[in-house]
């Protein structure tokens, strides 16, 4: 019996998987430089952590969830997103008492389940950042900017970047009324009256064209903003303008989540066929409230690794990824792999990319491993190299070939590479 990785996961594998590790430190490099610390949190949470965290009508919530029982009655869930277990562990820590904000930032697998296509898996990975307790647009831009920085550092040019307010707990529900008022009057099946009546903001959502096209007049939030939430939008936007940000406005634009309130935005690629955001966030102010917590305002985001490895491979960035390997170490023989073994350890302590032919194959076939490697230099170990207590130093670029006095070797092959 065989077997294959569950519908909607897969594995990542060399040299591609080189990207996935590329894509994380890419993405993360920018906030480590603006005092994001790192934080990790368990892959699996209190079931309601997210039920009341993301919230009852999400479908993150209402579908996608792995909810599992544990041995000891527990009802636990397989982490869908990382913002509420990032705010779990800082009110556990007690950190809001500390200085604010509280900047974090955490790379992992999350877990949905969703239909399966590409670009959507049931297991996939993110780069986050949040920045919790402390309400000022210039922590929203920051944000912001250190994503736009992060897909530019790896070279994507296709990254667009749409923005929105949905206002605050004083603004919102006049708005919410408006739009739910507007809803009410369209041609809609019986699950989205019922989105209408607990959720109406996440109507604007619907990605089928029956809706779009009825949702043509719908009241626009920015319509409804209060002076407070127009301001502060202002200022994000003028501070995204000042660093050279751009960005489009889409006063559409609402999230999945229900804890968002003022800026939210998402970043957009328009190579991977049926998704187009590759990562995305905005402000959370109500949700350490909903999980128990005192008010504190935060702001944040999640970039997708999967996605941002497709956007990369649609612009043509996955190119290949040299190893980088320095040495390859041939024994030919069970004597001479007795000695090159420990050559092969110092040169590797030393900070060389050493690897050696193992299973101990004959002189040619060692040698095509060597030059499939990619190595610079082979280091070959034959009966009569010992009996003459030298080692052969191949070039495997000029193929020149020269014999180095064991003892030295370690030293001449530092000297050459460095
Ligand atoms: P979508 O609208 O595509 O379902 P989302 O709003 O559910 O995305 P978020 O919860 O904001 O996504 O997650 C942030 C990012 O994580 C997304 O922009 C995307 O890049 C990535 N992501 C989310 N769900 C998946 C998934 N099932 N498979 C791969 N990547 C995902
Ligand atoms: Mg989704």
């Amino acid at each position: 019996m065989t077997f294959q990785a569950p519908k909607g996961t897969f594995d990542w594998m060399p040299p591609r998987s080189e990207w996935a590790l590329a894509v994380r430190e890419g993405l993360s490099a920018p906030l480590r430089r603006a005092g994001y610390g790192y934080i990790e949190t368990p892959t699996f949470e209190d079931t309601a952590l997210f039920s009341r965290g993301v919230g009852e009508s999400t479908d993150i919530v209402s579908k996608e969830m792995y909810t599992f029982e544990s041995r000891g009655g527990q009802s636990l869930t397989l982490r869908p997103e990382g913002t509420a277990g990032v705010m779990r562990a800082v009110l556990e820590h007690g950190l809001q008492g500390g200085p604010l904000p509280v900047k974090l930032w955490y790379s992992g697998s999350y877990f949905r389940y969703e239909r399966a296509q590409a670009g959507r898996y049931r297991h996939f990975s993110q780069v986050g950042a949040e920045a919790v307790g402390a309400e000022d647009p210039a922590l929203d831009a920051e944000l912001i900017v250190l994503a736009a920085d992060g897909y530019a550092a790896l070279g994507l040019r296709g990254v667009r970047l749409l923005i929105n307010s949905l206002g605050c707990k004083e603004c919102r529900p006049a708005y919410r009324a408006a739009l739910q008022e507007f809803l009410r009057g369209l041609d809609l099946d019986e699950p989205t009256r019922r989105r209408v009546e607990i959720n109406p903001l996440r109507v604007l959502d619907d990605k089928r064209p029956e809706v779009r096209a009825q949702l043509t007049g719908a009241p626009l939030v920015t319509d409804h903003l209060c002076g407070a939430c127009k301001a502060y939008h202002e200022e994000v936007r003028g501070l995204l303008s000042a660093a050279g940000v751009a960005y489009a406005d889409d006063p559409r634009l609402v999230r999945g989540l229900d804890y968002y309130t003022r800026t939210t935005f998402e970043f957009l690629h328009d190579g991977l066929g049926a998704q187009s955001a590759v990562g995305g966030g905005g402000r959370y102010d109500g949700l350490s409230e909903m999980i128990g917590g005192p008010a504190l305002p935060s702001v944040g985001w999640a970039l997708g690794v999967d996605r941002t490895v497709l956007a990369m491979e649609a612009e043509g960035l996955l190119g290949e990824r040299p190893r980088h390997l320095d040495v390859f170490a041939v024994p030919l023989g069970e004597e001479a792999r007795r000695r090159i073994f420990p050559l092969v350890s110092e040169l590797r302590r030393a900070g060389l990319a050493v690897d050696m032919a193992f299973g101990g194959r004959g002189v040619k076939g060692a040698m095509k491993a060597a030059d499939r490697s990619g190595a610079r230099y082979a280091m070959i170990l034959g009966d009569r190299d010992i009996e003459a207590g030298a080692v052969q130093v191949k070039d495997l670029t000029t193929a020149d070939q020269t014999a180095v006095p064991l003892a030295e070797v370690v030293d001449v092959l530092k000297g050459k590479v460095s």
